[in-house]
């Protein structure tokens, strides 16, 4: 008998050659120089599954020098329409709680974890997560937020692993140098009154946490050998979603 295509002998090296390719797709990534490139890479992308089923990917937008960063999940069916994040009715209440502070789009950049829609809004894949974090690494490191806002526990949980959002949202903590400011998500706020007004003071502490992320990288270029700027964990997507809380939010809080 002949053996099977995929037998074990054949897919060890299959493998090899695929997390070779991977490896040289995330340094790709990692070189993109611009905004624009990340987005003109992540349109064309095919590194997950997810590239089959949408209309549009989702790159994100915004300010190109953003002080701060939201990061939702990933795109549901108006975004996937339009290749636009937040257009939804969630995106409209988002428009209108930035609108109080006030905030305007383009002062801030939108994105997600994830840059395609997956079907029926089921929540992302690991693989799918892991496939995708390299654009979001990359925005991040050319963006150079002052603070990032995480909507909903999921996108939460990818900074911040471990952590309850009903202990975090409207708290900062930090990540690398970066202030995270966790926040409810817009569409959970629209099914719960009490949600929203949450969500509502909570975007009007953003102002805060960004004057926070100023002190702090103000002293660490005056100081920078004195300043222990603890870290929390790296993270490796996709993050735990355990429901246990551990200390590691809490020993990085600001406030
Ligand atoms: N929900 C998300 O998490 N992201 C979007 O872009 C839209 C809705
Ligand atoms: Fe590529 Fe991300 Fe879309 Fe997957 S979700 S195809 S990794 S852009």
């Amino acid at each position: 008998m002949t053996e099977p295509p995929n037998g074990p002998e054949r897919a060890s090296p299959k493998s090899a050659t695929r997390d070779a390719n991977s490896a040289a797709s995330d340094e790709y990534i990692g070189r993109l120089s611009s905004i624009e490139e990340i987005a003109a890479a992540v349109r064309s992308c095919t590194r997950c599954g997810l590239a089959e089923t949408r209309i549009n990917a989702v790159p994100g937008e915004g300010s190109d020098s953003p002080s701060i960063l939201f990061i939702g999940e990933g795109p549901g069916a108006n975004e996937d329409e339009q290749g636009r994040p937040f257009v939804g009715r969630a995106g409209k209440l988002l428009d209108e709680l930035l609108g109080a502070v006030p905030l305007l789009r383009s002062d801030v950049f939108i994105t997600n974890v994830v840059k395609c829609r997956p079907p029926g809004n089921r929540d992302p894949l690991p693989k799918e997560v892991r496939a995708c974090w390299p654009y979001l690494e990359a925005q991040i490191s050319l963006l150079k937020p002052h603070v990032i806002a995480t909507l909903g526990r999921h996108a939460m949980n990818r900074f911040l692993t471990n952590t309850r959002i009903s202990d975090q949202h409207g708290r900062a903590t930090v990540w690398r140098d970066i202030v995270i400011f966790p926040l409810y998500h817009p569409a959970a706020a629209l099914r719960s009154t009490t949600l929203r007004q949450t969500l509502e003071n909570d975007i009007r502490g953003l102002p805060a946490a960004v004057l926070q992320s100023l002190e702090m990288s103000a002293t660490r270029s005056q100081t920078p050998s004195e300043i222990d700027v603890s870290i929390a964990n790296d993270p490796i997507p996709p993050a735990s979603t355990e429901p246990s809380v551990d200390d590691e939010a809490n020993k990085n809080r600001l406030f």
